[in-house]
């Protein structure tokens, strides 16, 4: 047993470290914020010109996106989800054709789905976006959704949402980058490749890439070699298990199945690391 002074020394120095430690990081409970919906880096350099029709960027308040207009769905949707971006508003349920697409670009409207057994699909979740009107219709535009089976849409992807929000909930704030890949999928009709004249391609493959972080700022900075990544690729099959962590990769596996650089504003020694790894953390 120390003597009494050396004990009350380190007391001393562990009650330092403590408050050391609670200056750097954010405290619990921070307010949450609003943050850039492409933080973490745009993962196929996408630009705002009507020539790079199979890469357009579309940026939004309420998320942003690379749009292939030839396939009809985005390529990714990115966006930041945090209590900031949650309120009461309802689902307004408003699908509708994106009309600031370049002129001359076919939209997709709210019928091309139409009896094809494929679910209007969010990338960018409606639930995500509840705190105002105006965010949460944005979420129905037919630029935010894939053809995606029943079954991956209302159960497999349902859940994995409804966890990030409960990480929301516990005092985290997200980045969230949805995409898919590869051509055709079975919905509850059967196997497509595409629909609607051929104007809207039915993906092989739908992927998520979700970074979690405690609430405060200079988010990007703040992602280190330790930060949770959540990683899922799962077929666009209507026969999908419900449980999304069966579908757990690594940002890398993506990476290589898609040809993107995802979470490019990450420093080099710090993205390396966390997309080798595949996720085992709690899954609700
Ligand atoms: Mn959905
Ligand atoms: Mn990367």
């Amino acid at each position: 047993m120390p003597c009494p002074l050396l004990r009350i020394l380190i007391l001393a120095s562990l009650l330092a470290g403590a408050a050391a430690c609670s200056s750097s990081d954010p405290a619990p409970g921070l307010p949450a914020t609003r943050e850039d919906n492409l933080a973490l880096g745009n993962p196929s350099g996408a630009v705002t010109d009507a020539a790079q029709y199979n890469n357009y960027l579309l940026v939004k308040p309420q998320y942003t996106l690379s749009y292939h207009r030839d396939r009809g769905t985005p390529n990714w949707v990115s966006w930041h989800l945090s209590s900031a971006w949650l309120g009461a508003a309802a689902r307004q349920d408003d699908f509708r054709a994106d009309n600031t697409l370049p002129a001359g670009w076919y939209q997709v409207q709210a019928n091309s789905y139409s009896g094809s057994g494929f679910d209007r699909g969010h990338n960018c979740p409606s639930a995500d976006r509840t705190a105002s009107v105006a965010d949460n219709s944005a979420t129905f535009l037919m630029s935010n959704m894939i053809p995606q089976a029943p079954r991956h849409n209302q159960q497999t992807w349902a859940s994995l949402e409804n966890y990030c929000r409960t990480l929301v909930g516990q005092g985290n704030e997200l980045y969230i980058i949805m995409g898919q890949y590869g051509k055709g999928g079975t919905g509850s009709a059967g196997y497509y490749t595409t629909l609607n004249n051929g104007h809207v391609t039915v993906p092989k493959r739908i992927w998520k890439v979700i970074v979690v972080l405690p609430n405060g700022p200079n988010d990007v900075a703040r992602v280190t070699s330790s930060t949770r990544i959540i990683a899922v690729d799962a077929p666009n099959n209507n026969s999908v298990s419900p449980n999304w962590s069966t579908y757990r990769t690594s940002v890398d596996a993506i990476e290589q199945a898609t040809g993107y650089d995802l979470l490019s504003a990450v420093s080099g020694p710090a993205q390396s690391t966390i997309e080798a790894k595949v996720d085992n953390g709690p899954v609700q």
